[in-house]
Formats: C-alpha cells, sequence, structure tokens
C-alpha cells in the first residue's frame, strides 16, 4: 500500500524520468498577482512563463503545489465535510510544458502513471476520461492510442450546459486557459453517483483524479481570449484523491494523513464518533489554516487575512460543536508536522509562531462565539420561518463576529437558509452611518470592514450557498 509521501516521490519520479525540472511548491499567496487570492493550482506560479513574459531555463516541469480554494473563483469551503473529495487545503501534483510537448505527450504521461505496472498500476477499467467537445484530437488520442474504449470516453462542453462540469480550464477570470480533458476513477456502484456528463456526476462515485489542459489562450479582463505564444500544458492531479486510490478507499478522509489528523482531532475534542462530520470539517481546516500562516497570512478583518479568520472560527465552531469550549485548534498543529513536516520543513520551522496565531485567534473568538450561539439558538426556538432573517445574521456578524459562511454553515446544518440580501443591506447601511459620521479612524467594531470594497470578489458573497439545496453548487 503506497503512503501519500510515496506517491507524491513516485509522482516527481516519473516525470524527472521524462525529463522534468522538479520545482518546490511556491507560497500559497501568490506573488505579484492582485487578480488571484491564493494559489489554487500548480500553474500559478508558472503563469508568466505560460504568457511568454517569463523565461526559465527548462522547457519541462513538475512540482507538488500546495492550493487553497476558499474563495474566488475555485471556491471548496462549502463542499468541506459534504463531499469525499474536497478539501479547503490540498496538494496538487503537475507537469507542466512551456511550447515543448503537447496533446500526445500529456495524454501518454498521464496514461503510463496511471497505468504501468511499474509506477501506479491502476486497473484501466476502473478509468474513464472526458474531452472538450470539439476535441476531436484528444478524442483519437484517448481511443486509437491509449486504447480507451468509446463508451468511457465522454465529450464536455463550456459552463452553463445541463450539469456543472465543463472542459475548458481557466484559473481566474483573467489569464492562461484551454480545453482539458480529465481522468476519472470509478469508486464502484455502492457509492450514489454517475458518470461526469450525467445527471448523477454530482455524486462521489466516479471521482476526478487528474485534469489535463491544454494552455492555448490567454483571456483578458474583457473576456477577449488571445492564443499563447506557444501551445502549452498544465496538468493537475489531487494528492489526496490518488491516495485514496491507492490505498483502497473511498473518501479523501480515510487516507493515511488524515487519519492521523481525525484522530488527533477526535482526542483533541473529547469526541469518540469518529463518523462525525465535524471532525472532518476541522482537520481540514487545520491544513489549509497552518499553511496560511506558515505562508504570512494572519486572521484580520479583510482581504485574505479575513478568510483566514473565517476557515479558523469555521474550525472552532465545529469544535464548539462536539462540545469542546475550550482552546484546542492550535494544538493540532502539532499532528499536522508529525504529517508534514518532512515535505514541508517550513511548517516544522514555524510550528511555535502558528500555534501562537492560531491560539490568539481561538481565545479572540472565544469570547463572542458562546454567548452568539444562545442568542442564535434562543431566536431560533422562537422561528417558524426556514429562513435565519438578516438581521440576526447581521447581529451575530457585528457584535458576535461570526462570519456569514459560519451563520450559513448552522443553518445548512439545521436545513435551513439565511437571508442574504436583509444582511447586506444592513451592512450597507452601517457601512453609509460610518461613512456620515467620518468614523474611519475610531475601531469600535472589531469585525467591520469585511465589506466588499476589496480587489476581490467572490468570497464575499455566498454564491447561491445560502441555499440548503446547493449541496455542490461550488464544484467548479
Ligand atoms: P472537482 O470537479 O472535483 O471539484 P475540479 O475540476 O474543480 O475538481 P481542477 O480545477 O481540475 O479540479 O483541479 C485539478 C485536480 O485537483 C482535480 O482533478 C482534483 O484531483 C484536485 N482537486 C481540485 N479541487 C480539489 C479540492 N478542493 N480538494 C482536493 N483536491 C482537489
Ligand atoms: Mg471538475
Ligand atoms: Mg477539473
Ligand atoms: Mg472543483
Amino acid at each position: 500500500m503506497m503512503k501519500s509521501a510515496e506517491i507524491r516521490q513516485a509522482f516527481l519520479n516519473f516525470f524527472q524520468s521524462k525529463q522534468h525540472q522538479i520545482v518546490a511548491s511556491s507560497s500559497l499567496v501568490p506573488g505579484n498577482d492582485p487578480t488571484l487570492l491564493f494559489t489554487n493550482a500548480g500553474m500559478v506560479q508558472f503563469k508568466d512563463v505560460f504568457l511568454g513574459d517569463d523565461q526559465r531555463n527548462y522547457s519541462r516541469a513538475t512540482s507538488s503545489q500546495r492550493c487553497v480554494r476558499a474563495g474566488g473563483k475555485h471556491n471548496d469551503l462549502e463542499n468541506v465535510g459534504y463531499t469525499a473529495r474536497h478539501h479547503t487545503f490540498f496538494e496538487m501534483l503537475g507537469n507542466f510544458s512551456f511550447g515543448d510537448y503537447f496533446k500526445r505527450d500529456a495524454i501518454s504521461f498521464a496514461w503510463e502513471f496511471l497505468t504501468s505496472e511499474e509506477w501506479l498500476g491502476i486497473s484501466k477499467d476502473k478509468l474513464m476520461v472526458t474531452v472538450y467537445q470539439e476535441d476531436d484530437e484528444a478524442f483519437d488520442l484517448w481511443h486509437k492510442e491509449m486504447g480507451v474504449p468509446v463508451e468511457k470516453i465522454v465529450r464536455i462542453g463550456d459552463k452553463g450546459g445541463r450539469y456543472q462540469s465543463d472542459n475548458f480550464w481557466s484559473m481566474g477570470d483573467t489569464g492562461p486557459c484551454g480545453p482539458c480533458t480529465e481522468i476519472f476513477y470509478d469508486h464502484g456502484e455502492d457509492i450514489w453517483g454517475g458518470p461526469p456528463g450525467s445527471p448523477e456526476e454530482d455524486g462521489d462515485r466516479f471521482i476526478e483524479i487528474w485534469n489535463v489542459v491544454f494552455m492555448q489562450f490567454n483571456r483578458s479582463a474583457d473576456g477577449t481570449m488571445s492564443p499563447l505564444p506557444k501551445p502549452s500544458v498544465d496538468t493537475g492531479m489531487g494528492l489526496e484523491r490518488i491516495a485514496a486510490v491507492m490505498q483502497n478507499v473511498h473518501s479523501n478522509y480515510e487516507i493515511d494523513l488524515f487519519q492521523y489528523l481525525l484522530q488527533a482531532t477526535a482526542k483533541a475534542t473529547n469526541t469518540d464518533d469518529m463518523e462525525n462530520k465535524s471532525l472532518r470539517v476541522i482537520a481540514d481546516h487545520i491544513r489549509s489554516c497552518a499553511f496560511l500562516v506558515v505562508d504570512g497570512v494572519i486572521p484580520s478583518n479583510e482581504g485574505r487575512g479575513y478568510v483566514l479568520r473565517r476557515i479558523v472560527r469555521r474550525a472552532i465552531r465545529h469544535g464548539h460543536k462536539l462540545g469542546q469550549k475550550q482552546a484546542f485548534f492550535h494544538t493540532l498543529v502539532q499532528a499536522l508536522v508529525d504529517q508534514m513536516g518532512e515535505a514541508y520543513p517550513e511548517l516544522k520551522q514555524q510550528q511555535a509562531q502558528i500555534e501562537k496565531v492560531l491560539l490568539t485567534e481561538e481565545q479572540q473568538f472565544e469570547k463572542t462565539l458562546d454567548k452568539g450561539m444562545a442568542v442564535l439558538e434562543s431566536e431560533l426556538a422562537d422561528l417558524k420561518a426556514k429562513e435565519i432573517p438578516g438581521q440576526l445574521v447581521f447581529t451575530l456578524y457585528d457584535t458576535y463576529g461570526f462570519p456569514v459562511d459560519l451563520t450559513n454553515d448552522i443553518a445548512r446544518e439545521r436545513e435551513m437558509s439565511i437571508d442574504l440580501e436583509g444582511y447586506e443591506t444592513l451592512m450597507e447601511a452601517q457601512r453609509q452611518r460610518a461613512r456620515a459620521a467620518g468614523s474611519f479612524k475610531v475601531d469600535y467594531n472589531d469585525s467591520l470592514d469585511i465589506d466588499g470594497d476589496t480587489d476581490f470578489t467572490g468570497y464575499n458573497k455566498l454564491e447561491g450557498s445560502s441555499k440548503v439545496v446547493a449541496l455542490f453548487k461550488e464544484g467548479d
């Protein structure tokens, strides 16, 4: 049975044997890219190379990139705890060609690594692939050269079709993009879900493991697409997802690394029920929170710092739900260091600092969490409707420091929704009062200033997630 760390190493070795330069993971905070909240894919550190604005002394690269998807275009925060496959933090294994090889090699490298006995040796029967609607070339490569039967190749178009998946990948609203081909693993008929392109594709039976993007265009802010200087390749495979396949388990949370974190979380929250969803949320969140601190993000009321604050508070609230009212979250850094400190020495080096930052945030939120929950419970007890009123959402935010998505998380657990519009109206009124009073200098409330007045959009909007039914809305 291959451990996660062994899979990571095998991947890098494989691509090194194919003349790829091994490149270290870059920071979660993208250098010099105001269009992007966090590094959300392996290609981010190579963006300028794809665009032709930067040159390297290699034309093939491979990496294991730490990624966070908790805001912006790719946001999986709402999926955590609900799907078997999404994390806020994960590692993306990737191989890249900067105007070197293109479709044929990209497809055959991926297939060889997955199926050859020398490497992962995954049974071909369990795999299926998608290609972009018009991409006959990719279709033929899969069918004629790799021998994938036609019934296991699905053509998928752009987003906006009937289902959520699309086979045109982009990093954000602007930047390099192109058609892609994706590889899925069938975890078996016992699990609910259907193949990509089917009405049940949101399920977790067929899990996407690898996305191979044929980078061909640069999308600019006005939406126009211009060709890149040279056709290139960008691929991404989630380490946790491929580890689940290799360890014969279905959910990412059952892999070696997460089992260890879940045990530690259960211990820290005095929980016996290992199936409790809150354990998974906390085990997920400690990774994104710790690594964001490693990369210099500090909890605050705006921008990246506010995303971090939201994730920490969400984790603490889940601990609270498990009955742990003392500060516990920071103690999980040790378990994370045990699991990932070797691959990421910076995590180990900064352990004390991470614990301190998280503890401070815990202590601060502890002061209001209990009271806020009590207010919420008492108001909900009298509430007939299935929607938490905007006024209450606002009070929880404004007086008790509950980020809106945290309240939404609670609502969803109770099969309720929140009145996001009502909340936003109150927020806007408060901003106007603050402006009118010229009170910018007065820090009269700790949790002010999360309004939309920032370069990033997306994370301060719930994007439809206030509907309890929208479980998989943020799939892509
Ligand atoms: P999904 O459709 O399952 O949400 P995706 O299409 O959004 O995945 P890509 O943007 O294509 O994912 O990213 C490349 C790969 O990274 C995916 O094939 C998957 O293996 C992995 N991946 C993506 N998002 C996550 C996540 N939130 N947690 C863990 N792994 C992920
Ligand atoms: Mg997908
Ligand atoms: Mg994908
Ligand atoms: Mg997705």
